[in-house]
């Protein structure tokens, strides 16, 4: 039977979220264009993955113009 929130004490409550923390992502820096970058993932600054151009990204060179 779940017991209502103000029946449990402040410990107990904390206690049930020690898990609860995020987590920091771990980012390493890209070869190619040195930005943070996740490991083992295709880089979204450039789509570099390994040093070589693995998927090619939409410019946003439109937007740079206005
Ligand atoms: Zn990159």
């Amino acid at each position: 039977m779940p017991v209502p929130p103000k029946r449990r004490s402040q410990s107990k409550g904390k206690r049930g979220r020690s898990h609860a923390a995020l987590v920091k992502p771990v980012l390493i820096k890209c070869p190619k264009c040195s930005r943070p970058t996740r490991p083992h993932q295709v880089c979204p600054a450039c789509g570099s993955y390994k040093g070589k151009e693995r998927i090619k990204l939409k410019m946003k060179k439109k937007k740079e113009n206005k």
